[in-house]
């Protein structure tokens, strides 16, 4: 990309043709303001009571009213770095670097290569209502930029201690710049990289009360890696990178919208993750829809974007929402990353100070086309897991297994698991009830009939048949152990008897130095032996019995380890540990072995899923197999 601002910046969504001379010069939006304020007196001789009715009506000061509207644009440090990214993106930048620090609360750092900003533009950037993006109140109807009040780096500046370094890519020398709680500081000429690099320290130092809102560094800083994985997916082909603290957090490539998912979401998920796409009259619909057997207790994995930003849109949500409709279990959402493409005349952007909602000219359509691209591809009767042959839906993965109990479910007392289960699912097994999700322990007491294939274990219940997989479901088993014996605090490592050594290479040997305390968090001992080999000690517990897979399985949980982002590095690793801990497709099970599995899989939160989010059995119920047999 040889003109990062120009008409070839590659296959962004904001990528139409910007003219230099428009994009670059600033302009005020509403001129004159700043100086009617400030020929004001700026402190009222009247003292200010809130009970005083004789208060005579005065001008707020300059600072106040900068605090204030600071306020409706910065309300954390992901709104920061929002506004920031954004920016970056509007200037066409190929790489952008998130970097914070203590949560963002002690430093936010972006830095792009993008255009910059001309040494003479940069002190016009940081006033209120400056921008490069919109000139008349027209052009807000056909805006191509995320960008276009000018007010973001004036309220960041109110607010915080701002450097900011850069260099237009025409020019030869770059600036910086430094605003401390909207005192500009300084504006040097300097040699500087292209691109933009802006750094916010201590926000809201200046405002206590406004501090004291935020929340502790650890949820500040997560909720900015959300700003930044939202915006790797809605611009995938832009490189992102976030670090935290120091450690690398997240990093896309720049590629494709399945890398970019793999990376915010993890390989696990994106990839049972189905690809839709929908178009007409100018709108397209596009992305990823999890599974219906994927999903999740809130709807922070429903995202939804509306020409690259990401947005809390009613329409879109309603149409994901119905999309979804009796196929997830009641009170779960889905996982799923809707991008929309509509032209600029047909959404107002301009509906909320954050830029996070928008409105749509034609909201009907909009429904339609994204309920329609959704719909299509989760509601494919090859998703269903019900028996061929028998309707869809037969699969009633949610359903507590009572719920649509036939007659001869009176061999099959209800017993004590459901109270077991809490009362939740105790009230939820009487039949008004309505269905519930998984979370109650909701498998029914199942008797194993035999094994077919060497894969799937045949089990009856009290209303039908289940075809149960039982590699899936012995994951499924061992993935809660696991977590509830580490919970318990127990130890979940077994020495072996004798080290036994494993080739690695020289990089899984750094990596695994590196991750040394979070291998042992999941039971594996292990050190260097030298440049690319690995003396393995000790393994998990569940392990244990797989003597042939520990090689194997220690290299996968190793590079699990080292791929996975901070939050979710055990989630992902112990996916890969239970694969390989787990019983294999193609194993004969005795009949012991079989039930002890069934029993184990009883007991589990979440048994109709495996780790992966694939199903662990297939419902035949009683109802449908005597329908089938014109028994009724
Ligand atoms: P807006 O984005 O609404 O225009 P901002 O306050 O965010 O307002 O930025 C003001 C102006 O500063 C932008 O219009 C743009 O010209 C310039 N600017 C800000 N950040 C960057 C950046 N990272 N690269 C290039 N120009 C930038
Ligand atoms: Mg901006």
């Amino acid at each position: 990309m040889a003109d990062q601002c120009g008409p070839d910046r590659g296959t962004s969504k904001h990528s139409q043709p910007r003219e230099r001379a428009h994009f670059r010069s600033l302009s005020y939006a509403r001129p004159g303001q700043s100086d009617g304020r400030s020929s004001t007196p700026a402190t009222a001789t009247t003292p200010i009571s809130y009970n005083d009715v004789t208060m005579s009506i005065h001008l707020l000061p300059d600072d106040v009213v900068e605090k204030i509207a600071a306020g409706e644009v910065i309300e954390r440090p992901a709104s920061v770095a929002r506004e920031l990214i954004e920016n970056s993106l509007d200037a066409g930048a190929s790489h952008i670097r998130v970097r914070i620090v203590n949560g963002g609360l002690s430093e936010i750092q972006v830095s792009d290569d993008g255009c910059g900003i001309p040494y003479h533009e940069v002190s016009l950037a940081f006033q209120r209502h400056a921008t490069s993006k919109l000139a008349a109140f027209e052009d807000l109807s056909n805006l191509r930029t995320l960008g276009f009040r000018g007010e973001a780096l004036a309220s960041i500046a109110a607010v915080a201690d701002v450097t900011l370094a850069t260099r237009f890519q025409d020019e030869p020398v770059g600036s910086t710049a430094r605003y401390r709680f909207g005192e500009s500081e300084s504006l040097r000429a300097e040699a500087v990289a292209a691109g933009t690099t802006v750094t916010v320290r201590d926000l809201f130092a200046n405002l206590p009360a406004r501090r004291k809102f935020l929340r502790k560094p650890s949820t500040e800083g997560q909720q900015v890696a959300t700003v930044v994985a939202r915006y790797a997916i809605a611009h995938p082909e832009i490189a992102f990178s976030m670090h935290v603290d120091g450690r690398l957090a997240l990093q896309t490539l720049g590629s494709d919208l399945l890398d970019a998912l793999r990376r915010t979401h993890g390989p696990e998920t994106a990839d049972v993750m189905l690809p839709f796409e929908d178009a007409d009259s100018g709108l397209r619909i596009f992305g990823f829809a999890g599974p219906p057997s994927l999903h999740r207790s809130s709807s922070r994995q429903v995202d939804i974007f509306v020409n690259g930003r990401w947005v809390q849109d009613r329409v879109l949500a309603r149409a994901i929402a119905e999309a979804y409709r009796g196929l997830l279990p009641t009170g779960r959402f889905p996982v799923i990353v809707l991008l929309a493409e509509i032209p600029p005349d047909r959404v107002d952007v301009n509906v909320h100070p954050a830029k996070a909602e928008v409105r749509f000219a034609d909201p009907d359509k909009v429904f339609q086309v994204a309920y329609r691209a959704v719909h299509t591809v989760i509601s494919d009767p090859a998703l269903v897991p019900a028996i061929a042959g028998l309707e869809a839906g037969a699969f009633v993965p949610w359903r507590l297994g009572g719920a649509e109990a036939s007659a001869d479910s009176a061999q099959f007392p209800q017993h004590a698991l459901y109270s077991q289960a809490g009362p939740d699912a105790a009230a939820a097994a009487g039949r008004d009830g309505p269905p519930v999700a998984l979370a109650a322990g909701a498998l029914p007491p199942l008797r194993v009939v035999g094994q077919v294939q060497q894969t799937y274990i045949v089990a009856e219940g009290p209303d039908g048949l289940y075809l149960v997989d039982q590699h899936a479901a012995h994951e499924r088993v061992l993935f809660e152990r696991f977590l509830a014996e580490r919970q318990a605090g127990q130890s979940q490592s077994q020495a072996l008897l004798a080290p036994i050594t494993v080739g690695l290479g020289a990089s899984r040997c750094l990596s695994l130095q590196r991750h040394q305390a979070r291998l042992r968090e999941l039971g594996f001992e292990a050190e260097p032996f030298g440049n690319d080999v690995a003396l393995l000690r000790a393994v998990p517990a569940i392990l244990a019995d797989r003597p042939a897979s520990l090689e194997r399985a220690f290299i996968e949980v190793l590079d699990a380890v080292a791929a996975a982002d901070t939050d979710r590095w055990l989630e992902h690793s112990l996916v890969r540990l239970v694969c390989h801990s787990a019983v294999r497709a193609g194993e004969t099970l005795d009949y012991a072995q079989m039930r002890e599995i069934l029993r184990a899989l009883e007991a589990t939160k979440s048994p109709r899923t495996c780790p992966h989010g694939r199903p662990t059995m297939l419902y035949l119920s009683s109802n449908m197999v005597a329908r089938e047999f014109r028994r009724r």
